[in-house]
């Protein structure tokens, strides 16, 4: 067994000792046969859903860079992906699409949605995913300019009633030209509504 088997395997019988005594303090029967091993699976679950944690986005970026003469616009629309709201620990989950602006540079656009699943597999808010994604590609990759939208569905709204069903919210975030120049974002807005 590696070291890291080693290391989720300890990891998951710790949180699932947990999962266990909530699983007694909301009233339930952790000994009950449908629940035997349903602390285990939740724990290897949640060590999935929060894989973000360790993982580094950038290495993962930095890993399909490639040059690129053009300059116009390259945009990757409705990138689905499912993440964990920090308030509740509940999903929320939807798509990003990504815009730049390319400076001699590309990126793999596989690397893109990977990007995206880093950042969502971890606790968040849909506004930190969305700004975090931007700036990591900023970082990541020579550019004129990065735009990212986000538009998601909570179920810590939907399932307590909060907010209207039917509701969705959306985020943003820009930098380089796109920040400078509304045309810019609209038109980005456009060619992700084709
Ligand atoms: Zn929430």
């Amino acid at each position: 067994m590696s070291r890291k088997e080693i290391h989720d395997e300890a990891l998951t019988r710790e949180i699932a000792s947990h999962y266990r005594e909530i699983l007694r303090l909301i009233g339930e029967d952790p000994n009950r046969e449908g629940l035997l091993k349903t602390p285990e699976r939740a724990a290897k679950a949640l060590i999935d859903i929060t894989a973000g944690y360790r993982q580094d986005p950038l290495a993962i970026a930095q890993k399909a860079i490639f040059e690129h003469a053009g300059s116009r616009i390259v945009i990757v629309k409705d990138i689905e992906f499912y993440s964990m709201c920090e308030h509740h620990i509940l999903p929320f989950f939807g798509t990003v699409s990504i815009g730049y602006i390319p400076k001699g540079k590309m990126i793999g656009l596989s690397k893109l949605a990977r990007i995206v699943d880093n950042f969502a597999r971890r606790l968040q808010v849909q506004e930190r995913l969305t700004s975090q994604i931007c700036s990591l590609l900023d970082s990541a990759l020579p550019n004129e300019g990065v735009i990212v939208s986000c538009r998601a569905e909570h179920l810590c709204m939907k399932m307590r009633g909060v907010e209207k069903q039917n509701s969705d919210t959306v985020t943003f975030d820009y930098c380089g030209r796109f920040a400078d120049d509304p045309k810019l974002r609209d038109e980005f807005m456009r060619l992700c509504a084709l």
